[in-house]
């Protein structure tokens, strides 16, 4: 399975790092071996002394799919979760300065974070009115609306299919919103949909 992120989705998120707003979605993947295991602590890389967290909204797809359209591509997926694109920002500066690829700093092990628990769809009136946060040591550091997204899942859907086919197991990272900052050891990072609580992982 793969994973495939969403960069840049949330006009807030653009601003806060001084980016520019994409033509296109932004498009980068991490291997399944940056997937946390289940249960596991997050330990900081010895490479990075500024980790980012980023709360993301994810979507499982349950179907194959190539060159999907959008009217479709709300048959592609059932479950919506929640997740952390980690993010070793000093080393993404670096790599963004040189024009290289962001992988070292988005795909090293444990730098995705797949809450263990899914909301089926259909408890959603409005998948692009969706509520979400995250809690570093019970403090909110990041609320976000799927709203605010600049691409909608769908239209995320078709566009990727437009270059990957799409395979069942594979989840999409919808992009962050504005809030993003540093993991310091000890600390706990806790994800909410609505008021439900999807994942909570301590930082070593
Ligand atoms: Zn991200």
């Amino acid at each position: 399975m793969k994973l495939i992120c969403i960069g840049r989705n949330y006009a807030d998120h653009i601003t806060e790092l001084k980016n520019e707003k994409p033509e296109d979605p932004l498009i980068f993947q991490k291997p399944d071996t940056s997937i946390l295991l289940k249960k596991q602590p997050f330990f900081i890389p010895e490479f990075s002394d500024n980790v980012h967290y980023e709360v993301e909204v994810l979507v499982k797809i349950n179907r194959v799919g190539k060159h999907i359209q959008e009217k479709f591509a709300h048959k592609y997926y059932n479950e919506i979760g929640l997740g952390i694109d980690f993010t070793a920002r000093d080393l993404q500066q670096k790599l963004k300065e040189k024009g290289e690829p962001w992988e070292k700093a988005k795909g090293f092990d444990g730098a995705a974070v797949i809450g263990e628990k899914w909301l089926d769809k259909s408890q959603f009136s409005d998948l692009n009115d969706i509520n979400f946060s995250l809690q570093k040591n019970e403090e909110v550091v990041q609320q976000g609306n799927t709203s605010l997204m600049l691409w909608k899942i769908d239209e995320i859907i078709a566009y990727i299919s437009s270059f990957f086919t799409l395979k069942i197991g594979d989840v999409i990272f919808t992009g962050t919103p504005s809030g993003v900052g540093k993991v310091s050891p000890n600390d706990q990072l806790t994800g909410f949909i609505e008021n439900d609580k999807l994942f909570s992982i301590h930082i070593k």
